[in-house]
């Protein structure tokens, strides 16, 4: 029997000694220790009645146990569908009536909220602790540690993963067993992982990032994972000597450079220090490059299409930039109105195809067709550019683009000259409602610790040099941006609070 990502990411651990995880107390699980717990979990789903293409629906906290279950569900030939351990019921309640799942993972502390919502959509409930306790737990250590696993070929679904619904409804993004593991094949090679590496990992395991992205690649080389829950600052400088390589959202980086004990020293031994899921500042780029010698490998990706570029392991690395297109996957702008493609040197809509791109939405066939083209182009929503040599820039979400009087205006273009000012540390702009020009641009800042930017000096600099429909009409300043987990500005929550600044 051949189950693609069976054979590719979790057969090979059989019999391997070396660790595949390393915990922050200094333990170790086994390469093959850890298929142990993929086969109990596949075969602890047989006995719970999941069936091949039935769905699994797990909010649980990050573990061992929770990672195997990912193993386990591809063994049985199940659907993986992991969620934001931050939902509320409420949410949860949302994605278990579109999915409807045969099972229903909850650590102990959600059970009693989320009894209700697997019992109106027909769920088996079970409970699955960070600590490895809980009735699921229970199941699992009864079964045997061997199981055959069910045939899935290419097109299988192996996950679902719902998009983060900043604008309208999540969507379930079905990625079937070649969406993975073509990237995965990709991205080990162009980042060339191998048995050697140890990836630090303080990544949440629900998003593409931490799930996909490091675990595949690390299966797929061989190599370990130093597998932490969550961001800790001490557990990364006491565990960084072990580890050859790091992948984090941009705001991992900039909270190493806000710690003292990060320095060359510490990491002279790591390989690749990995950034995506947000953009990376031009300015963390370079204060890291001075910090640690190490330049940060930029790539660009999504939970539809997997990694669709990277920035080059030998070769330049371009801070502000995602790099070129990844082997095998097709990368265009196009103009958003017409869909034809621009030259380069032009902003325009993303499009993306190759093996990595998703099936579509799940039950969604209206949104599954306005998004992913007839000819297996995907309209990813991020507006981008090609420079003479190539390389991406991602300028924004075409959601974010300011139409002020008549004229675009493409935040990153007024941000970058805002980071650049004295005393900033960041910002961003938002278009909000305006009597006279529909939009107008708002400019958000964050100031350094300990300074206070001079408005004035900013709004004179912004004069200077951006045309005046670009100009913010105004400058708030605000103690931090509201992000979402994965680093991500959240500027639907900025348009809230400021979206009255030019009401009458
Ligand atoms: P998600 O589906 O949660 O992974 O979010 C995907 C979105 O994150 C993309 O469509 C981009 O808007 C953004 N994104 C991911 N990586 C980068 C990056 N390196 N630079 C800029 N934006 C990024």
């Amino acid at each position: 029997m051949t189950n693609l990502l069976y054979d590719a990411f979790f057969a090979p651990l059989a019999g391997r000694e070396r660790a595949f995880l390393i915990l922050p107390d200094g333990s170790e699980i086994s390469g093959d220790a850890f298929l142990g717990m993929v086969h109990r979990v596949a075969n602890a789903l047989v006995d719970s009645g999941v069936q091949p293409g039935d769905r699994i629906a797990v909010q649980i906290n990050k573990s061992p146990m929770a990672l195997a279950i990912y193993g386990g569900a591809v063994a049985a030939g199940a659907i993986f569908l992991p969620l934001n351990t931050a939902y509320t019921a409420t949410e949860i309640d949302y994605f278990v009536g579109n999915a409807t799942p045969k099972l229903l993972l909850a650590d102990g502390a959600k059970a009693d909220a989320l009894a209700p919502v697997a019992q109106t959509h027909g769920a088996q409930l079970m409970v699955l602790n960070a600590d490895g306790t809980g009735s699921f737990a229970d199941l699992v250590a009864a079964q045997p540690d061997s199981f055959a696993p069910v045939a899935r070929s290419a097109d299988d679904l192996a996950a679902f993963l719902y998009t983060s619904g900043t604008t309208g409804r999540s969507k379930g993004a079905m990625l079937t067993h070649e969406n993975l593991l073509s990237n995965a094949e990709v991205l080990t090679k162009a980042w060339r992982f191998t048995a050697d590496d140890a990836l630090l990992h303080a990544l949440p395991i629900f998003h593409t990032h931490g799930l996909f992205v490091a675990t595949n690649i690390s299966l797929m080389a061989g190599g370990a994972m130093i597998f932490l829950p969550g961001l800790n600052m001490d557990d990364m400088i006491r565990l960084m000597p072990r580890a050859t390589t790091m992948m984090g959202v941009p705001t991992f980086y900039t909270r190493l450079l806000d710690e003292p004990r990060f320095t060359a020293d510490l990491t002279a031994h790591m390989r690749l220090f990995v950034s995506g899921s947000a953009p990376l500042l031009a300015e963390t780029h370079v204060q890291f490059g001075e910090r640690t010698g190490h330049r940060i490998l930029e790539r660009y990706g999504m939970t539809e299409t997997n990694m669709n570029t990277s920035n080059p392991y030998e070769g330049e690395r371009r801070a502000g930039t995602v790099g070129m297109p990844l082997p095998g996957v097709e990368v265009v702008v196009t103009d958003p109105t017409t869909g034809e493609a621009l030259p380069h040197g032009e902003v325009g809509m993303v499009e993306v195809r190759g093996p990595n791109v998703f099936k579509g939405y799940w039950q969604m066939p209206e949104k599954t067709a306005e998004e992913l083209r007839e000819n297996g182009f995907f309209i990813t929503g991020d507006l981008g550019q090609f420079d003479a040599d190539g390389y991406l820039s991602i300028v924004g979400r075409q959601k974010d683009l300011i139409i002020t009087g008549g004229f675009n205006v493409y935040p990153k273009e007024v941000e970058m000259i805002l980071d650049d000012q004295p005393g900033v540390l960041e910002s961003a702009v938002i278009g909000v409602p305006h009597p006279d020009f529909g939009e107008a641009v708002l400019g958000v800042i964050v100031a350094e610790p300990g300074q206070t930017p001079d408005m004035a000096a900013i709004d004179a600099v912004l004069r200077d040099s951006l045309a005046r429909f670009k100009q913010p009409k105004a400058l708030e300043l605000v103690e931090a941006l509201p992000r979402n987990t994965m680093g991500k500005v959240q500027k639907n929550e900025l348009r809230a609070v400021f979206g009255k600044a030019f009401a009458h």
